[in-house]
């Protein structure tokens, strides 16, 4: 079944969401949600989709990124991306650790501030304690732009937004974003838009 994606400006993207217990997590409720989630994230498609997305407050994330989704991307954008394919999985109750330090600069997307982008930074590598779909606990160790959607999907978990993070200046219509900057290197970009941290 597909959901539907609430869109910025609805409350539930603003609250904290709820904690799910692991018997809650083998319930059929849940189980339906998860699968539910996932359809609707392949439908947008998206390479995350966090519950409060489609109006549910609960602490779940699903992630996958296909390989099909960065076909058309030169090998060059795919590498100083760090980007490779990601299995589907479920993330629940997730507990993120952040280092500090260092911070990568891209586009980002997200399904409900459907049509726009803006460049984020995020931490190159980040450590994810949680409950994967079964309610067993798992620990997550990603870089790259694995690490980038883990940020971005419990941010939802906790009400934030990447409009929270970005670089105002870089804030822009999808359309734009593919008219004039989707092929240009970060470092002529930021120099560009003019944008610092
Ligand atoms: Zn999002």
């Amino acid at each position: 079944m597909r959901l539907k994606i609430v869109q910025a400006g609805e409350p539930v993207l603003r609250q904290r969401a709820k904690v799910v217990t692991a018997s809650e997590i083998r319930g059929r409720e849940i189980q339906d949600l998860i699968e539910w989630m996932r359809e609707t994230m392949y439908d947008a498609p998206g390479v995350g989709l966090a519950a409060p997305q489609v109006g549910v407050s609960l602490q779940i994330a699903v992630i996958e990124d296909k390989p099909e989704y960065t076909k058309d991307a030169s090998s060059q954008t795919l590498k100083e991306r760090e980007r490779k394919p990601v299995p589907f999985h479920v993330i629940i109750n997730p507990q993120i650790t952040i280092p500090e330090g260092s911070r990568v600069d891209f586009f980002e997307g997200c399904l409900s501030l459907n049509g726009f982008t803006a460049v984020v930074p995020r931490a190159p590598k980040v450590k994810v304690q949680c409950l994967d779909h079964k309610g067993a606990a798992r620990v997550i160790e990603a870089s790259g732009w694995y690490a980038r959607i883990l940020q971005h999907e419990i941010d939802h978990l906790q009400g934030a937004l990447y409009i929270d993070r970005m670089y105002p200046r870089t804030f822009m219509a999808m359309e734009n974003f593919n008219r004039h900057w989707k092929e240009k290197p970060m470092t002529e970009v930021r120099g560009l838009l003019g944008f610092e941290r």
